[in-house]
């Protein structure tokens, strides 16, 4: 069964106290108003703020946590890295790889994203892959082939395993905090080409199974039907995140 998810993504937002009390508020919104069974909720804050939502967060069912980042090391002289296994100790169960802001700021390559997605699934932390192509790539309708050399590149050499714990997340560079999402019929038509793409690199029932979230500028007015699209399973949400009301009306979209 296909899990549907809603995951937060803060990126480089609020401070500790502005973060407890928006997971607070989040914590109890998805408890008094989310009643659909197959939605999971994740929160995606900085690294400092990990350990205390980790507790905020405990007592609720639906509600998880993702780190925006971790090194493809183990551990030792990586001055300023944070390793898979100490998100581990501080009960972080998911975490971003490949976003779009990393690969654009942070030069991280196939090879890097690889690595950092090996390194989570060594220590049971489920990768949440970002893909998606630039305005550029999108307007020479060259989209479907730049996503699925992304996949190839990557994901494509996790073993049938390590691919049954990842998650998809497409994210047009576009639509990344530009007010302009993708018209539902496109996203539709990348995450049904995803799902094709990944049914011949794995099988046709690992695919099937595969959650695929859009990502870019989705918010409470398209995420009704966005979500409706028969292969969008939710999203990886950025700027209506960041406010509980937004947020907890995107969940309950589904
Ligand atoms: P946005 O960001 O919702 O603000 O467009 C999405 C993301 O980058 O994950």
């Amino acid at each position: 069964m296909r899990k549907n998810i809603v995951a937060g993504n803060w990126k480089m937002n609020k401070t500790y106290q502005d973060a407890q009390a928006l997971v607070s508020e989040i914590d109890n919104m998805v408890k008094d108003e989310v009643t659909a069974d197959n939605v999971e909720v994740i929160v995606t804050p900085p690294f400092p703020f990990l350990h205390s939502i980790s507790k905020l967060i405990q007592g609720n069912q639906r509600m998880h946590l993702a780190a925006q980042d971790v090194s493809a090391h183990e551990s030792g002289a990586y001055t300023g890295e944070v390793s898979a296994a100490m998100l581990k100790s501080v009960g972080v169960e998911y975490v971003l790889v490949g976003h779009s802001e990393r690969r654009q700021y942070h030069h991280e390559d196939a090879d890097l994203l690889f690595k950092k997605m090996k390194a989570a699934l060594a220590q049971g932390i489920k990768p949440i892959f970002c893909c998606g192509e630039p305005l550029e790539v999108r307007e020479a309708e060259d989209h479907f082939q730049y996503v699925g050399q992304q996949l190839r590149d990557t994901v494509a050499h996790l073993s049938n395993e390590e691919f049954d714990q990842i998650v998809i997340a497409y994210e047009p560079i576009w639509a990344i905090g530009t007010g302009r999402t993708a018209s539902s019929q496109q996203a539709q038509e990348m995450h049904a080409y995803i799902r094709e793409e990944l049914s011949r690199i794995f099988d046709a029932e690992a695919a099937y199974n595969k959650t695929i979230l859009y990502g870019g500028s989705a918010n409470p007015g398209n995420a009704k039907e966005l979500f409706a699209q028969p292969d969008v399973d939710g999203g990886l949400i950025g700027g209506a995140s960041l406010k509980s009301r937004d947020f907890t009306d995107i969940i309950k979209s589904f």
